[in-house]
Order: structure tokens, then sequence, then C-alpha cells
């Protein structure tokens, strides 16, 4: 490959550093020698702001006063009965500001960028979502915002792209590769090698070089600290089991952290399987993918024989990566974390369930998690993220139906 930045399995690798920043054997520094010096800057300043309590107590306003936090826990008791659960609780991140999760970290991100003294913010986006909360963040704390977005993205997410525009971002088609998600992420480093010095990449998802997956990871735990003490709180206890889709891992991986060292919580991460299991037809890379590299880190991912990086399919957009974060694939090998993959037709199925059950639409992300936890029903207490809402996946769900010629 001619790329000169951090793409697919690329051979333009820096050895990663020693054993910082690896899940086991997962994740690392698999870029070209001209970011180091960012990461290293990035790795440093991160550090400093988690222990300063300036910008701590700055993120935590925000959080309250901007994004609505902290988010509800819910109990879906008719979703619970329809399926024979006992009690499903969800964690209410449909509610947060913009509508999903995805303002945790651009939030946590964007604050850290200004501290750094970065006055423009590179970002790529698949679906908008992130590109989305992007923008929002960067109207509000007043930076420069350029989100890089494949053009065949652009097509489909029409809407998404003009309100990026509303908020004042600049939206950039990537015309190269397959002008999608994997393409734009390339775009953005690419962009980032030769403005270094005032601009900052916000990565949408907990997977990215070191320090990356440990930063995304911080922002989104404010999704299981709130969790855990909400349902001790009403319970008295903990939950049997943790529950939540898996995209680049983001949501899952701020959903599980403060549950990790309670052993005797089960947790699980539901991936998307598409229209089935063969190569290009899910999106299910730990369930079908292979340890490989993908932007920067070691991890499973979707790849044929000659490790050349294969198209996914999902009906969520959101879930659409053709990797995951380093972290996930070393809680699947230690099996700490159960990963499983729902397809296409079963997360609509549990998109209608929620909907007529609870009147709460879902994104099309946490059906996913929502069909694994119909499927699997416990007597216990469930304890499931509802990483989003599904206004933005309304056409999507109305053009499966018109699919299939009818509506039920
Ligand atoms: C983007 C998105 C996801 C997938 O991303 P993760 O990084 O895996 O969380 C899941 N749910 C919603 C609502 C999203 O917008």
């Amino acid at each position: 490959m001619a790329e000169t930045t951090l793409t697919d399995t690329d051979t333009t690798t820096s050895a990663p550093t020693a054993r910082i920043g690896r899940f086991g054997p997962y994740g690392g520094q698999y870029v070209p020698e001209t970011i180091m010096p960012a990461l290293e800057e990035l790795d440093r300043d991160f550090r400093a702001v988690i222990v300063d309590a300036e910008f701590q107590a700055e993120l935590g306003r925000l959080l309250a006063d901007y994004v609505g936090r902290p988010t509800p826990i819910y109990e879906a008791r008719g979703f619970a009965a329809r399926i024979g659960s006992g009690p499903v609780w969800l964690k209410r991140e449909d509610l947060a500001h913009t509508g999903a999760h995805k303002i945790n970290n651009a939030l946590g991100q964007g604050l850290l960028a200004k501290r750094m003294g970065k006055r423009r913010i590179i970002a790529e986006t698949g679906a908008g979502q992130h590109g989305v909360a992007t923008a929002t963040v960067c109207a509000m704390l007043g930076l420069e915002c350029v989100v890089y977005m494949g053009e065949e993205d652009i097509r489909r997410q029409a809407l998404n792209v003009y309100r990026m525009r509303l908020l004042g971002a600049e939206v950039r088609p990537v015309t190269s590769g397959t002008r999608t998600l994997k393409d734009a992420i390339s775009e953005a480093f690419r962009d980032w090698v030769t403005t270094i010095q005032d601009s900052y990449y916000l990565i949408g998802s907990a997977v990215g070089p070191h320090p990356y997956p440990e930063i995304v990871k911080r922002f989104q735990s404010v999704i299981s600290t709130e969790a855990r003490a909400q349902i001790i709180e009403r319970l008295g206890g903990l939950p049997q089991r943790v529950v939540a889709c898996v995209g680049g891992g983001s949501n899952a991986i701020g959903s599980f952290a403060a549950f990790v060292d309670d052993r005797d919580v089960e947790i699980v991460g539901v991936e998307a399987g598409g229209r089935g299991s063969g190569l290009g037809d899910n999106a299910a890379t730990l369930q079908t993918g292979a340890p490989g590299v993908l932007h920067g880190a070691y991890s499973y991912v979707l790849q044929d024989a000659d490790g050349q990086i294969v198209g996914t399919h999902s009906i969520s957009a959101g879930l659409d990566y053709p990797g995951v974060g380093p972290e996930h694939s070393f809680l699947k090998d230690a099996g700490r974390v159960r990963y499983d993959a729902i397809g296409d037709r079963d997360a609509l199925d549990a998109f209608f369930l929620l909907s007529q059950t609870e009147g709460i639409l879902p994104a099309l992300e946490p059906a996913h998690a929502l069909a694994w936890v119909a499927q699997n029903p416990i007597p216990g207490v469930t304890l499931v993220t509802l990483s989003g809402r599904g206004d933005k996946d309304v056409h999507t769900v109305a053009e499966a139906m018109g699919q299939e010629g009818a509506l039920r």
C-alpha cells in the first residue's frame, strides 16, 4: 500500500513503545514516526488533566449542565414482561444531549484539546453521529472543526451532514477507497500529520493508537460509574448481567469499566451480525475477525486471507466498522467478557419491541444489545446500555420494512 499515514495493515510503522498502552498483546502505537511526538504530548497532557481538580470541576459542570448527566436508569417492565425475563434496567444514554453517549467523549476530549492550546479539531465520522457530537462541542467551546467523511456516507447521511454545517463545522468529503469511515479515518490522520502544532485529532471510539483507547474509556466510564451507583441505590446490590453493543467499543467499554472487577457480574458485548457470518456480511469483528493492525493499533480486525481489510455490513451505521478497540480483544481472550453477535433482522425486531412496550425508540445500535437480552432471559437483573435514541434510524427502519412489503 502506498499510504503515508495510518491505514489498514500498514508497513510504515514504528515499533510500539515497550508494553505501554498494551492490553495483553493488543493496542500499541503502529503509526508513522511523524505522529509519535503528538501522541507523546497527548499522553502527557491527558495524564496531567485527569488529576487536575480545575479540569475535573469544569468537566463535571458541563456534564451536568450541558450534557444533562447523570442520565437516569429506567426499569423496562413492559419489555421484560414480554420477553419473559427478570428485571431489565436501561441506562438512558439516549437522553444525553445530541441523543447518544458520543457527547461524553467529545466533550472530554474537546476540553483536553482546549487545555493543550489547540484551536482546531479534526474528526472523522461514518454515520455522522460522532461528527455531530464533535461539531456540537466545538461550537460550545469556540473551536474550529473539520470533519472528514466518506463521499458515500455523505450521500447516505445527508441530515447529519447538514446538522454539522449548521453547527459551524466544515465537512470534507473523502473520495479514496470505499469512500466510507475507514478511508475518512486515514484522511483525518493525514491532515493531523501536517497540522499537529495547532490541531487536535478527536477520535470517536475506543480505537486508534495509545493513548486514545484509554482516553475514550476514561471519558465514557461515566456511564458505568453512574449506573453502578444508581443500581445499588435502587436495588441494594449489583445486577447479574451488564450488556452493551460494540461497534468500535466506546459505549461498551464505558458501560463495563466499573463492573469488570465485580467478579460475579456477567458482562456481555453484542456485535453486529449483519445478514450472516460470511466475511463481508457483518461487522462482528470479535466473532469472525482475527488479530491484525488497523488504524494504529493491534486488535481483532475483519480481514481476508491476505490481511486486507474487508468491507462490512450492518443495518446500523454506528456498528459498521471492521475493527474493535484493543481492550475488548483482551477482555475476550481473557474470558472476562462474553462477546456475541446479533443480526439485522433480530435487531429490527428489538427496535419494534422496545418502541411498542416502552414508548422508547432505541437507536439500531443498542437494539442489538436489546435483542440479545430478549434471546437470553435470566431470572436476575439485567442492566443494558441504551446508547442512543432511534430518531436518526426511522428512515432506515422504514426502508427495511418497505423491502419486506409490510409494516408490522
Ligand atoms: C456510534 C454509536 C455506537 C457505536 O460506537 P461505540 O464506540 O461502539 O459505542 C453505538 N450506539 C450509538 C447510539 C452510536 O451512535
